[in-house]
């Protein structure tokens, strides 16, 4: 395939070349897909996902993540060497990603949270309740178990969102969702309820932004590029959750997956990065042989296999991508 600006692409990659260290970088992706509309910043066009993997096909050596795990316990890392992951289980991973990664004969980890296979993950609901009205309420009260909170948008209610400055939905929009990110699932939903009734939205879930079905889950496994890791059942923050809960997340997402897939699920991907001394011990206890976490860093030969480091990718054409790689990989 023909990358627009590849000159400056080649510029950059030398460079890479030269500055590549030992140590492996695992990169973390959500979604491939071309979208209006991407509140969270966690899209990659296939354009510039397929511009940067033949920037990685080109310059790196590319691994699978048990790979990875297996060269790490026997002390013996690659040089120039990359992994790719995905996390939550978007549909556009099957229609988007996986072509793209055949391309190039790239394997890559997709974590999957299970108790949304088939449906709208809780933050893209929120996103579709607060952006898709034409108009809101100005005033929002939101009753929550341990509290209530009350969102005023201006001094005209009937008026204030419309006439805020265009972001100020976006605003509402990371405010709530800081909101309810620490809560159980069932005051989530209890939220999400009362927002629905709020905003009266009557656009149904995106065909186009949505978690894989079942059936789309068994067709991305299919064939030796793409494993399949777990990444919780209902995407909690995990380290707020006591010790019997969190293990029920890690271990029943691994248990449904495998029931489904026929096959080992054998690598975690903690729910919003996050994990405490225990969330590790539960997940070494599982039985699963790795977990990543988010934070950036790159992974050496000391590095624990249950707290891997990430780094996360923007939306950017091939020439960028290969800068932002060369910069990373310096140290
Ligand atoms: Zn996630």
């Amino acid at each position: 395939m023909r990358i627009p600006g590849l000159k400056s692409l080649k510029r950059s990659t030398r460079w890479l070349r030269s500055r590549f260290v030992d140590g492996v970088l695992i990169l973390g992706y959500h979604r491939v897909a071309a979208v209006t509309a991407d509140p969270y910043s966690i899209c990659v066009t296939p354009q510039h996902f397929a511009e940067q993997l033949e920037v990685l096909h080109r310059y790196t050596q590319l691994l699978s993540l048990r790979e990875l795990v297996q060269r790490l316990q026997e002390g013996k890392l690659p040089r120039r060497a990359v992994c790719l992951t995905f996390d939550d289980g978007y549909a556009d991973n099957l229609y988007h990603a996986k072509p793209l990664l055949e391309r190039y004969r790239i394997p890559a980890t997709v974590f999957v949270a299970s108790g949304y296979v088939g449906g709208e993950f809780w933050w893209d609901e929120l996103a579709r309740l607060l952006l898709s009205p034409a108009t809101l309420p100005g005033r929002l009260l939101l009753s929550l178990s341990e509290a209530s909170y009350e969102w005023l948008s201006g001094y005209n209610p009937a008026l204030a969102l419309e006439r805020e400055a265009p972001n100020s939905r976006q605003g509402l929009l990371q405010s709530l969702y800081k909101r309810l990110l620490p809560l159980s699932d069932a005051d989530r939903q209890q939220a999400l309820a009362q927002l629905s009734a709020w905003a009266a939205v009557e656009l149904a879930p995106s065909p186009h932004c949505r978690a894989l079905t079942a059936h789309e889950l068994i067709e991305l496994a299919r064939g030796s590029l793409v494993d399949i890791g777990a990444h919780s059942v209902t995407h909690p923050v995990l380290t707020n959750l006591p010790a019997g809960e969190q293990r029920f997340q890690i271990l029943q997402s691994k248990m449904s997956l495998e029931k489904l897939l026929h096959q080992p699920v054998i690598c975690f991907a903690y729910p919003n990065g996050l994990a405490s001394p225990m969330t590790r011990a539960l997940t070494e206890a599982a039985g699963f042989t790795c977990a990543c976490t988010s934070f950036n860093d790159i992974v050496w030969s000391g590095s624990d296999r249950f707290h891997l480091p990430r780094f996360w990718p923007s939306d950017w054409e091939g020439a960028k991508f290969s800068r932002w790689l060369a910069k990373w990989l310096r140290a």
